[in-house]
């Protein structure tokens, strides 16, 4: 499911685009809210989201600390926090 960030109308997963703004749409709101990525981040809310794609609060479920997970709409990629900057708090 994918959602119009304007109009807010809601489309299959096929569709790139809002037909009726032309604006590219995002995947909706709780696709990941749950989920656990690369085995060790449970993601929990949305913080907020752009253009490019979102960034949720996680929880890195080894260590119990929350992170920050941004992920890439429109390449599916995720970008992972750094584990150098976590192991040394
Ligand atoms: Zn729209």
């Amino acid at each position: 499911m994918k959602k119009c960030p304007k109009c807010g109308a809601e489309y299959t997963d096929a569709t790139t685009l809002c037909p009726a703004d032309g604006v590219a749409l995002e995947t909706a709101d709780d696709y990941l809210i749950g989920k656990t990525l690369a085995g060790k981040y449970r993601i929990e809310e949305r913080i907020s989201s752009g253009g490019m794609g979102s960034v949720y609060r996680g929880t890195h479920i080894l260590m119990d600390k929350t992170v920050a997970v941004k992920v890439h709409t429109l390449r599916r990629h995720v970008q992972l926090p750094r584990q150098a900057s976590a192991a040394r708090a």
